[in-house]
């Protein structure tokens, strides 16, 4: 079984200030047809026309509302309206999200063409797409505000075609049937007998997992509860382990917490992003994270592509 692609666009890893390099905060998740937004920072749509990877936005999630993770849903949409867009566009945020859609929908009065939906959600609130659900979870930032995993619904297991033939099943659409849970009845040796899945099928398979945290303090009990065993974990990573200070201050995560926190989680990736404006290099970051965590640590760049491969 293939599958399907899932794909993480880094548009904006800049802290709350951008940079020349660094744009705010916006990922972009693509998993077959889908497409999804988490945080849109002010310039997030020419990110997408740098990264090629196109408006067709099914949904936005937004992690809290500091206007460095809001600002560009302005432009978006009205981007959208100009581009035809007719399908409704839903924002998925922390509270205040009714009250962003409504001041979204005020200003873009003249300019927004299709219906503008929005949805709170709160710490266990999860969202249903096909294959797949968006689970939101608390953090600690100052407000209200949520990180959010992104699970694929578990593979099933193996089909053992060699197996499947032995116990009489013939080559063919019974495969199939056997692979979608039905159990058959088929002719072996004269003998009816029943084949059923489990009898052919391995155990079931983890999907794919993605977790943003957005900005926050390290929250090792929700990423236990929510983010274990990601296979990219997204973390604040705002200062290096020289303004500590700073980041208890103002309720950010340093490089060596998101470190930790991706240890805790079990995660086999650590995406560091919300670098401060502050360094102009990220190597601090790199290595306080790898002090912490042993698996890949990345410092992605802006207009990076990830492509997250299915567990071995
Ligand atoms: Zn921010
Ligand atoms: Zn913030």
């Amino acid at each position: 079984m293939t599958g399907e692609t899932l794909q993480v666009y880094f548009l904006g890893t800049a802290g709350a200030l951008p940079t020349p390099a660094r744009n705010p905060a916006c990922i972009m998740i693509r998993r077959g047809s889908d497409t999804l937004l988490f945080d849109c920072g002010e310039g997030a749509q020419q990110q997408m026309m740098r990264a090629r990877c196109g408006f067709t936005v099914n949904a936005i999630f937004v992690t809290h509302w500091h206007a460095d993770h809001f600002l560009g849903i302005f432009g978006l949409v009205q981007t959208m309206s100009f581009n035809g867009r007719t399908e409704m566009l839903t924002i998925y945020g922390p509270p205040w999200v009714h009250e962003f859609a409504e001041t979204l929908r005020q200003i873009s009065r003249f300019n927004l063409k299709f219906p503008l939906q929005s949805v709170e959600l709160s710490h266990g609130s999860w969202v249903r797409f096909d294959g797949y659900t968006v689970t939101g979870f608390g953090v600690h930032h100052g407000l209200p505000a949520l990180g959010y995993s992104i699970e694929e619904d578990p593979r099933p297991g193996r089909f053992d075609r060699e197996r499947a033939i032995a116990l009489g099943v013939p080559p063919g659409p019974l495969f199939g049937r056997l692979q979608r849970g039905e159990t058959l009845t088929v002719e072996k040796d004269g003998v009816l007998v029943n084949v059923k899945p489990s009898d052919v099928m391995g155990e079931t398979r983890p999907g794919r997992k993605i977790v943003y945290t957005g900005d926050t303090r390290p929250v090792i009990p929700a990423l236990l509860e929510f983010g274990r065993d990601a296979d990219l974990l997204i973390h604040d990573a705002t200062y290096d382990e020289t303004e500590a200070g700073r980041a208890t201050e103002f309720f950010h995560a340093t490089a060596t917490q998101a470190g930790e926190a991706a240890t805790a989680a079990n995660a086999a990736i650590l995406a560091l992003i919300h670098v401060s404006s502050r360094y102009t290099d990220a190597t601090g970051h790199l290595r306080d994270a790898q002090a912490a965590f042993t698996g890949t640590v990345i410092v992605p760049d802006d207009l990076e592509m990830l492509e997250i491969p299915y567990r071995k």
